[in-house]
């Protein structure tokens, strides 16, 4: 499991992460990789990535899903466009997850990851049981190939996460906390949400934000790590308290501004490095 490496969200051709070369100038020994293009989710391409990763000396951790037509503009378009959760793209989205699943699989690596998009919140309706279907069918796949499938934290809070999860009844579906999106999107108090699903938290973010004046309104704002209202040293206390040792990965998501992205990850590695050393003594 490594003890709390630092990581990056980095991207190939698709996504808002990081170049790899980023975080190889920077001393990032992994990363989580937005999924590239279908054009190159290719054996070639991943075998290529593999040996790239290998010269570099990265380890990839996790692959996250994303899809043509998302948009993360405000609140209502997230709920219109993201995730497996609009019905007129549902079936095709879960062919790609899928497709995903099995190039992950090429890249050696167990986890694939995604935002699920917003979940009903009624339990008993239809839309909220094809969406608990949906999941198991991603799952089962994913599971055929030895991978777990991370869910992407912010859209729902702790308790309705819990209740998904329950009802999805999988064992290889887990949690990517993002203790930032949780006050972006307004759906509770980061750390509180993260004591109550830790048992279920196999990857996370480490990302910064600031609360809405309209909380699950309109979008609170992503600050660079250790500016917002997450609190990173209780943050990290509380990753230790529920024994999560994976990587720590970093997410900052302002790609129209590589230099500035640079220049924040790096002060986000000697944040987290320093607290890294302060919490675990
Ligand atoms: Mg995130």
């Amino acid at each position: 499991m490594g003890n709390w490496d630092i990581g990056v969200f980095t991207s190939i051709d698709a996504g808002l992460g990081v170049k790899l070369e980023v975080a190889a100038e920077l001393g990032i020994p992994t990363i989580q990789l937005h999924a590239p293009h279908r054009a190159t989710r290719t054996p070639e391409s991943a075998e290529k990535f593999l040996a790239r990763l290998e010269e570099l000396k990265i380890r990839l951790t996790a692959v996250f899903g994303g899809f043509e037509g998302e948009s993360y503009a405000d609140i209502p378009t997230v709920e219109r466009t993201v995730g497996l959760m609009p019905e007129a793209t549902r079936a095709s989205r879960l062919q790609e997850m899928r497709e995903i699943s099995d190039f992950t699989r090429l890249l050696g690596c167990d986890v694939i990851a995604l935002h699920l998009g917003f979940v009903p919140h009624d339990t008993k309706s239809t839309a909220y049981n094809d969406i608990v279907e949906v999941t198991r069918q991603l799952c089962d796949h994913a599971n055929r190939n030895a991978q777990r499938v991370h869910l992407e934290t912010g859209q729902e809070s702790a308790d309705s996460l819990l209740a998904f999860l329950g009802h999805v009844q999988r064992d290889n579906l887990c949690i990517n906390f993002d203790p930032a999106n949780m006050i972006l999107y307004g759906t509770g108090e980061p750390i509180e949400a993260l004591q109550k699903i830790g048992k279920h938290v196999r990857s996370v973010h480490c990302k910064d934000g600031t609360w809405s004046d309209q909380p699950g309104v309109t979008w609170g704002r992503e600050v660079p790590l250790g500016q917002g209202q997450v609190n990173m040293e209780k943050y990290l206390r509380t990753l230790l308290a529920i024994g999560y040792r994976g990587p720590l990965t970093i997410e900052r998501e302002i790609p129209q501004e590589p230099e500035r992205q640079k220049a924040e990850i790096g002060s986000a590695v000697a944040l987290l490095t320093s607290l890294r050393s302060k919490v675990l003594g």
